[in-house]
């Protein structure tokens, strides 16, 4: 997927040390300029649902293995999952270790997998949080949720980030309220690129499922337009980018939580994410890399 890469703009940044690479593609370090616009766009993000009285969360960049599991992200996506090892072993073990490190062996195979694993999505911790309450109240719930998340997806292109922050609102209610919540988004996360003014499209998309089975799984992901996805030219004009997402998930995640209504139906729910660091990208992409020089409006959007 990674097409098209413009090397100008990628290095443009690194150049003006926007981002500076940590020695593992799509790891940087972020200069302040470039934080204070994720930060700005955070805020944004934040503002726009403002009326939806929503629950914040702030999650931390890893979550419990076994809720991982049973979301069915390691059947699903095992290309992109980052898992936590440690060392738990005696004192032999660590001489082992250490005589792996100093002669420069692979020394990894002495660790283990803890309970822990990096976090895919923001809103994958938030389900098990909610069904643990019992059922919804009436009306549902709304979960506004920040998390730096952790994709296996290392690429030279500034948009496709092996760690990067991402908001999102999360709606769990009946088929009806989850429908009309990502329908709203989309027309929302429209008006948001307008206010930047940042050319926007609306494209059905898929999650990259893993193998031949995946495939049909992203087929009808694509069929059922279960998946949509808010796009804009950032590192390639040919193939823009994912900068926020609609996922309807249906009663996936209701069922596999066992997360209930007020009237005792299984759940659905819904995610809309916006990915912090793209939307960044992309307003240095149409805008320039100096933020003085930015219309007006946009500085003013978000508090730069
Ligand atoms: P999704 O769960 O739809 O794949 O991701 C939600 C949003 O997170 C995407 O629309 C995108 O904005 C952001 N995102 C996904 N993958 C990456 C990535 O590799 N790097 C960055 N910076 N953002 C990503
Ligand atoms: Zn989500």
């Amino acid at each position: 997927m990674n097409v098209d890469v413009s090397p100008s703009f990628a290095s443009e940044l690194l150049q003006a040390g926007l981002l500076i690479p940590m020695g593992s593609d799509g790891l940087y370090a972020r200069s302040g300029l470039f934080e204070s616009v994720v930060a700005g766009l955070d805020v944004m993000a934040g503002q726009l649902g403002a009326d939806l009285h929503a629950e914040r969360l702030s999650l931390p960049p890893a979550m419990s293995r076994a809720a991982f599991e049973q979301a069915g992200y390691m059947a699903s996506f095992p290309q992109l999952a980052g898992t936590v090892h440690c060392f738990c072993g005696d004192e032999a073990h660590h001489r082992r270790l250490v005589q792996k490190l100093e002669s420069h062996e692979d020394w990894t195979g002495e660790q283990t997998a803890s309970d822990v694993v990096l976090t895919p999505a923001a809103c994958y911790p938030v389900y098990p949080i909610i069904a643990s309450r019992g059922k919804l109240p009436r009306g549902g719930h709304v979960v506004n949720v920040t998390a730096w998340c952790f994709r296996r997806e290392p690429s030279r292109d500034p948009t496709r980030m092996q760690m990067f922050q991402m908001h999102e609102f999360v709606r769990l209610g009946t088929e009806a309220e989850v429908t009309s919540f990502r329908a709203a988004w989309v027309q929302r996360a429209l008006g948001m690129a307008e206010h930047l003014v940042l050319p926007a499209r609306i494209e059905v998309a898929n999650d990259p499922f893993f193998g031949h089975a995946g495939k049909m799984m992203a087929a009808s992901q694509v069929e059922q337009a279960l998946k949509l996805e808010l796009t804009i030219p950032v590192s390639s004009d040919e193939t823009p980018t994912a900068c926020m997402s609609f996922n309807n998930h249906r009663d996936k995640f209701g069922a596999t939580w066992d997360i209930r209504t007020s009237d005792d139906t299984v759940a659905h729910t819904a995610c809309v994410g916006f990915g912090l660091e793209r939307l960044a990208l992309a307003l240095f992409r149409h805008h320039g890399l100096a933020v003085s020089a930015w219309p007006v409006t946009v500085r003013d959007a978000i508090g730069l």
